[in-house]
């Protein structure tokens, strides 16, 4: 199961409609928690998926709609005895930040806790599912943006397989060494087999327009991004280090994104309407704008190629 599941999607400060920031991405055993904003603990509850299932913590910068919750989440992994370690990755220029909330109040800590901060661009952290790989935004305090990357695999054609004679045993040297000799023929495994082109997740929170946000959208299957303004508001925007939902529809469009969801919305906007219609006019493809607690499905694998 591969889906993304919205806590919350206000910027700043809560509203009535929207809670602070939060995003659960469930991708196969691995469930990350990203950027959870104040009340995220109490929001999971509405989801179906608890504190046990987490299994890494990530905070794009240390603004309170982006961590705040942390406190709340942290103390819950404890209470509920998590049996697995959790690893928690953020910016390491706040790591204060992060030792702060971590002990904000006093509880009995039973959870472990693995600490890998993200030190320097394009720093890599490798996953049982595929890469985490975290990109400098831009913003007035060091943040990061994530992206997940499974590699490409391999899916071996059994008619192919038949043809040639290869079963058994000889299926396996054949992947693992790449060709195999038969009948006084090398067989390779790309004439018996297809890409499976490996899903990317991108996660880009608080940040003007930078070589960042595009490394990150590259080729996402789905890429979650904050429009925290429209385009009337755009040079307020570029001030303040946050993108229009035009700016990051261009993005997307422009990166070959194949589902969008635009979320962290400034509370001045009162018709989200008004998103999707300035992202229309630049991405056609699967546009979503985040409501607290939807669920959105990573969309299915691209089309395997030949070989
Ligand atoms: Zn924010």
């Amino acid at each position: 199961m591969r889906e993304l599941v919205v806590l919350g999607t206000a910027s700043q400060a809560p509203t009535r409609q929207r809670n602070h920031n939060g995003y659960l991405l469930r991708w196969d055993d691995e469930v990350l928690l990203f950027d959870p904003g104040e009340g995220s603990q109490r929001q999971m509850l509405h989801t179906g998926i608890s504190a046990t299932d987490l299994t890494r913590i990530c905070v794009t910068h240390f603004h309170g709609d982006h961590c705040l919750g942390l406190p709340g989440v942290i103390q819950r992994l404890s209470l509920d005895r998590v049996p697995h370690p959790v690893a928690v990755t953020f910016p390491a220029g706040g790591a204060e930040y992060f030792d702060r909330l971590h002990h904000a109040a006093s509880f009995y800590e039973t959870a472990e806790l693995t600490v890998e901060p993200v030190h320097a661009d394009g720093q890599q952290f490798t996953l049982g599912v595929g890469t985490l790989e975290a990109r400098r935004l831009r913003h007035p305090i060091e943040t990061y943006g994530y992206r997940l990357v499974e590699p490409d695999g391999c899916r071996m054609l059994p008619e192919k397989l038949a043809a040639y004679g290869i079963a058994g045993p000889a299926v396996g040297e054949l992947i693992r060494v790449g060709h195999l000799d038969r009948n006084g023929r090398r067989v390779t495994r790309d004439e018996v087999s297809v890409t499976r082109p490996g899903q990317r997740f991108a996660f880009v929170m608080d940040t003007g327009l930078c070589d960042g946000v595009y490394a990150l959208a590259e080729h996402a299957d789905l890429l979650v991004i904050e429009a925290t303004f429209l385009e009337s508001e755009a040079a307020l925007a570029a001030e303040v280090g946050h993108l229009t939902a035009g700016q990051a529809a261009r993005v997307a469009a422009e990166s070959g994104v194949r589902t969008l969801v635009l979320t962290h919305f400034s509370q001045r906007y009162a018709d989200p309407r008004r998103f999707a219609d300035e992202a229309r006019q630049h991405f056609t493809g699967e546009l979503v704008i985040a409501e607290d607690l939807m669920a959105v499905q990573v969309p299915p694998r691209r089309v395997a190629s030949a070989g």
